[in-house]
């Protein structure tokens, strides 16, 4: 092969992405990892910190065992193993949001090691390998200002912080698998209460590590590490840019260099931040002031047996129990808030796919439009299954239902009295409803004539419409269906 036959290779070469997450979660734990202070997002800055958090000389850590269980409950939740004498070490590195100058981290023992997460991208199922999930603390915070000065906040200076790492050889193929990985991760980590997943506060952030190798390969290429994205998109944009960048790159015969990069979200791109430190340069070693976790069996089990129902297990209940579509149930148990509420409202109403069909529809409009979580709906799941009920027994019309859904969220009334109040019940009536099919008939002798003697049978729709309004939707479609048919073949 000539050089220049090389080239135009090299130049049209189809590049994949290979992907390992990094993900770092806060945990929700009433004090810091190794103090008393209050762990709250927020607040005037540096009111939340004593002598441990902020690194006095002489001042020792207390492990806080909360954040130990939460670790035990994400390393259960991910099918881990659970080391028995898991240990903690210091990793050193300068930075003026790391008081101590070392943070206190797991590095060759973590807590849970080798399980997995299952995701689905285009109805295609895929296992995640994660290599290992430990315990560490969050630093403090840098607020840079304009001309030359820098602040640090220290309240969120030593809260727990959770890591977990996929595994290697990386089972992430592209930005679409990164970004539902994030998203089941995120799930589990809410449902078993150990993380917010607050992303945009930072509770819960990810670090991408992407490499590109050629289509149908199976060799590594070097990889960069996207730092600190706090959002499923920032994750989704941030694997596409660094794939395009990187395969452009060697597609020009160039190298990719190993390094961390930012990422700029108003211009959607990554950019160099710095080399990659090697582990010696953190000069890790074993932790003198903490002694190793004994974790035993009897501590397992406990933890185990505290574990709500899982996202998967609940999805699948969902669709064999309530015989709920996949897609529904997928949504439904996203969070477990809304799973919770979904399940209220259709064991009191007994109508799974109806009650389905409101939480993800309606509802959740409203809820997005105001900005409100499903936990603190002014409808409650007794009063949506109300209003459900009212459909049901014909009392009220699909139609009515939709003002009825909003005037409900707006007031939080109750359904039975706000339609006794405005008047929306069903004309039973038949005699009402037609009284109105008359009058629109009488109203609209052309269309009439169109449909007997044209055969246009399409302006039928015309007349129910009509009709519909003029009864103010109250009228029972099927009735209204029933005497324009009759009318029509007198
Ligand atoms: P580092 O110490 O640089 O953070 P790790 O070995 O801890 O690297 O790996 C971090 C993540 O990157 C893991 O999920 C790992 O599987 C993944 N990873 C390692 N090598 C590659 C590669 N060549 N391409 C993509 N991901 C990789
Ligand atoms: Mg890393
Ligand atoms: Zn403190």
């Amino acid at each position: 092969m000539s050089d220049t036959a090389a080239n135009v290779n090299a130049a049209e070469t189809e590049y994949e992405p290979v992907v390992g997450m990094e993900c770092h979660a806060e945990l929700l734990t009433n004090s810091k990892m190794f103090c008393g202070c209050r762990n709250e997002f927020g607040g005037e800055p540096n009111t939340r910190c004593c002598p441990v958090c902020t690194g006095m000389p002489g001042a020792l850590p207390v492990m806080n065992i909360q954040a130990v269980e939460h670790v035990m409950r994400t390393a259960i939740a991910l099918n881990c193993s659970i080391n028995p004498h898991a240990k903690f070490d210091r990793k050193n590195y300068y930075y003026p949001d790391l008081p101590k100058g070392y943070q206190i981290s797991e590095y060759d023992i973590p807590i849970g090691v080798t399980g997995w997460l299952d995701i689905e991208v285009n109805g295609q199922p895929k296992r995640i390998h994660i290599r290992r999930v430990h315990l560490e603390e969050d630093t403090g915070k840098l607020f840079h200002v304009a001309g030359d000065e820098s602040f640090v906040d220290l309240n969120r200076s030593g809260v727990p912080l959770m890591e977990i790492v996929t595994d290697f050889p990386p089972d992430i193929q592209s930005a679409e698998e990164g970004r539902e990985y994030l998203t089941r991760l995120r799930s589990i980590l809410t449902y078993i209460g150990v993380c917010d997943g607050k992303m945009e506060e930072g509770s819960l952030r990810c670090e991408p590590n992407v490499s590109v190798r050629p289509v149908g390969s199976n060799t590594f290429g070097t990889k960069t590490e996207i730092k600190n994205l706090n959002s499923f998109r920032s994750v989704y944009k941030g694997i596409e840019f660094e794939t395009q960048r990187q395969a452009e790159l060697l597609r020009k015969g160039e190298r990719v260099v190993q390094e961390t990069r930012g990422w700029n979200d108003t211009r959607q791109v990554t950019f160099s931040q710095r080399s990659k430190e090697g582990e010696e340069e953190y000069r890790y070693f074993p932790e003198p002031d903490l002694v190793p976790l004994h974790i035993n069996e009897d501590w397992i089990e406990r933890v185990r047996a505290s574990m709500p129902e899982l996202p998967d297990a609940r999805r699948a209940r969902f669709i064999s129990e309530f015989a709920l579509p996949p897609y529904d149930a997928g949504i439904l148990t996203d969070t477990r808030a809304v799973a919770d509420y979904f399940e209220e409202t259709a064991r009191l109403c007994g109508d799974a796919k109806t009650t389905s069909n409101w939480v993800m529809g309606d509802l959740a409009k409203l809820l997005n439009a105001s900005g409100t979580e499903i936990g603190a709906s002014p409808i409650t799941p007794a009063a949506l299954a109300e209003m459900i009920g009212l459909i049901t027994d014909g009392t009220i019309s699909g139609k009515i239902a939709k003002q009825l859904i909003e005037e409900m969220y707006a007031t939080g009334g109750s359904p039975k009295t706000i339609v006794e109040e405005k008047g929306w019940k069903t004309i039973k009536d038949s005699g009402a409803v037609l009284a109105a099919v008359e009058k629109v008939f009488a109203a609209n002798p052309n269309i009439i004539t169109d449909i007997k003697v044209k055969g246009l049978v399409g302006k039928r729709g015309f007349l129910v419409g009509q009709v519909m309004r003029e009864t103010q939707g109250k009228a029972d479609p099927g009735e209204v269906n029933r005497l324009i048919d009759e009318k029509l073949a007198d």
